[in-house]
């Protein structure tokens, strides 16, 4: 897959991409990514790349034409991909949105800053805007890194074959259950039996039901959504029983 990401500020990508699971996607060529810097595109010998907003207000506004002699640059020459802008005001990002987007062959993402972009350009070019979330950061390179992280375990051959990853909180619409490792005992806390006899199907059994107790508790919204099978539902009923026992 690859990413064209269009930037005021490259350089702060090299952390997060060079390292660990980004480096290893594009050592082994998952990922193609190609990092632009909208300074490139300005004409003048400050390199401006932003302005004062119409009808006041304070902040500045990242150029039209600066930001449109970029997308001509490395949109025109090739087969349409989506351009998405890093937003706020984008659709939320989920583990669905991120499999959704890994499924494209290119990627092109424009990061804002300061107020944001010449709305223009929102009409022009931009086929999706997605937000990391209902806050508001000071630049769009953070989500674009977020977004990127997020897709690029969607990309086959990145994670482990052996399937850890599709018990990942949000991949079957539920969070994980807890995780252990040596040794056995810990200030007193032991890992649970079940693990330590090693029981595949009591593991599983195990594991979906500590999956459905955790969102029960922590994000009991994801339930409405989630497949659940008549076992699940089963354990639900339990559950709800404990919590009223318990108020
Ligand atoms: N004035 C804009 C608004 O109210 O929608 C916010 C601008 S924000 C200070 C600067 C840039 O950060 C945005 O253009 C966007 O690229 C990025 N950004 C901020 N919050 C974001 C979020 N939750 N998700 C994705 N990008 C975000």
């Amino acid at each position: 897959m690859r990413i064209d990401v269009l930037t005021l500020f490259p350089e702060m990508f090299e952390g997060p991409m060079n390292h660990s699971m980004m480096w290893k996607a594009q050592e082994h060529q998952l990922i193609d990514f190609r990092l632009h810097n909208i300074r490139e595109y300005t004409t003048d010998r400050h390199r401006t790349a932003d302005d004062i907003p119409y009808g006041g207000g304070g902040g500045m506004i990242m150029k039209a034409d600066v930001l449109a002699r970029a997308l001509d640059d490395i949109t025109g020459q090739d087969v349409p991909s989506p351009v998405i802008f890093l937003s706020p005001q984008g659709r939320l990002l989920s583990h669905q949105v991120a499999a959704e987007l890994a499924q494209h062959p290119r990627l092109v993402m424009l990061c804002g800053h300061y107020e944001g972009i010449d709305e223009r350009i929102s009409e022009l070019y931009i086929t999706d805007q997605i937000s990391i979330g209902d806050y508001v950061l000071t630049n769009g390179e953070i989500a674009a890194m977020v977004l990127i992280d997020a897709l690029a375990r969607h990309i086959p051959g990145l994670l482990g074959a052996e399937g850890a990853h599709e018990r990942d909180s949000h991949a079957d619409g539920l969070l994980e259950g807890p995780h252990y490792t040596r040794p056995p005992v810990f200030r007193g806390l032991a890992v649970p039996d079940v693990l330590q006899k090693g029981n595949h199907a009591d593991i599983v059994t195990w594991r979906r039901q500590q999956s459905l107790r955790r969102t029960w508790y922590q994000r009991p919204d994801l339930l409405m959504k989630a497949e659940l099978s008549e076992e699940d539902r089963y354990f639900l009923a339990q559950l709800a029983a404990e919590s009223i026992r318990q108020s």
